[in-house]
């Protein structure tokens, strides 16, 4: 109860006593003793007041403490590795980008991890001592395990304790998740609540996906593999081998990678970008043939999920418009009219920020979870 409180004022959708009594669905008193026990705890603090309409007296105004504990998050790319450290209010305190190739193995790349945010947490000048901490990897993960599962490009990191290993060197807890559910959570968070369901796909060196529910929570599925969608073929793909040793899966045949590798004499994806954003004619074609093949499961999708929101996201949805126009027009043709009437089909608002933002969502909803928030008088 004391998390379902706390979470409301995080979210913001409750930050009064009087507005919380409604949101939590509980008695007066008993929100009125969890706000107190809140405050005392120190998760809580008192922010000023805020005026009410009509003549009700202005009402207390509740915030979160920042001193609740401080975020760290890490979004691991395949080549690159995106780090913060932020607050409960969901304040970037300090960021960074460091160069890390997950094909190293857990081992270097986590070591790079560790040092990269134990710099930045001194930079960022917080004494808070970490709440949380949230990585993103490219690749299916167990998140109650807290280990990745057989990814295809990650090779030496199947079962590798990486939640176990991150708790023990930062003494919190610690979550992994997927980076496109990462994505797909931030991107949803940062939008209003009637944009969910939202599928985001992830167009980069692999295609993945993530759902995000009417609820605003991730769907992951019996095992943590739901919208992993690399690995499913469509009509008219051809028969490209793919990393998983399948034939003809969309990765193979339409993620960035396989742009690059279907066009003579380019050399990997930001040379793509830089030819894209010249107006190269063989580039553009080969990016208008892989979103007509993306656009073919992204319609399918939509007749499974029935989303308010397709988010397109990846490093080729910031070089050119082509992709979204490509998978637009697929979708729109091929797909009914009750499940497109009001589709909004875009790119990701927060492009490249989107993991980061969704790992900062995580990591404040696992301090002020009810497994957590127990433990918080004790410090
Ligand atoms: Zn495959």
């Amino acid at each position: 109860m004391l998390s379902t409180i706390a979470r409301l004022v995080a979210s913001g959708t409750a930050v009064s006593r009087a507005d919380l009594v409604p949101a939590a669905g509980l008695a007066r008193t008993t929100v009125s003793a969890a706000v107190d026990d809140l405050l005392a705890r120190g998760l809580l603090r008192p922010d000023g007041m805020r005026p009410t309409l009509g003549r009700g007296r202005p009402a207390d105004r509740l915030a979160i403490s920042a001193q609740g504990g401080t975020i760290l998050v890490a979004d691991l790319g395949a080549r690159i590795c995106q780090l913060a450290v932020g607050d409960l209010n969901q304040h970037i305190l300090a960021r960074t980008e460091i160069a890390a190739d997950v094909r190293d193995g857990p081992g270097a790349v986590l070591d790079a991890v560790e040092d990269g945010l134990r710099a930045l947490l001194r930079r960022s000048g917080t004494s808070t001592p970490p709440g949380a901490i949230v990585i993103g990897v490219p690749g299916p993960v167990d998140g109650r395990l807290g280990i990745p599962v057989r990814p295809p490009i990650m090779p030496g990191w199947h079962a590798y304790p990486v939640t176990a290993r991150l708790r023990e060197t930062f003494g919190c807890p610690a979550v992994l998740e997927n980076d496109v559910n990462l994505r797909a959570l931030g991107e949803a968070r940062a939008l209003p609540a009637d944009q969910a369901p939202l599928l985001f796909v992830k167009v980069g060196t692999g295609i993945g996906g993530g759902l995000v529910t009417r609820d605003g929570g991730l769907h992951h599925g019996a095992d943590g593999a739901a919208g992993d969608i690399g690995h499913v073929r469509v009509r008219g793909a051809p028969d490209q081998l793919c990393v998983c040793g399948n034939v003809g899966c969309i990765e193979a045949v339409a993620s960035a990678s396989a742009i690059v590798r279907s066009l003579p004499d380019v050399e990997g994806i930001s040379a793509l970008r830089a030819l894209l954003g010249r107006g190269d004619p063989a580039a553009i074609a080969a990016v208008r043939d892989a979103a007509g093949l993306i656009g073919e499961l992204v319609a399918t999708l939509v007749h499974f999920y029935n989303p308010a929101r397709v988010a397109l996201g990846g490093s080729l949805t910031a070089a050119s418009d082509e992709l979204l126009a490509g998978v637009r027009s697929v979708v729109y043709q091929r797909a009914l009219p009750l499940a497109t009437r009001n589709l909004v089909l875009t790119n990701s608002v927060l492009g490249e920020r989107a993991g980061l933002a969704g790992a900062m969502v995580l990591g404040i909803e696992q301090v002020l979870s009810a497994d957590t928030i127990g433990a918080f008088a004790a410090r």
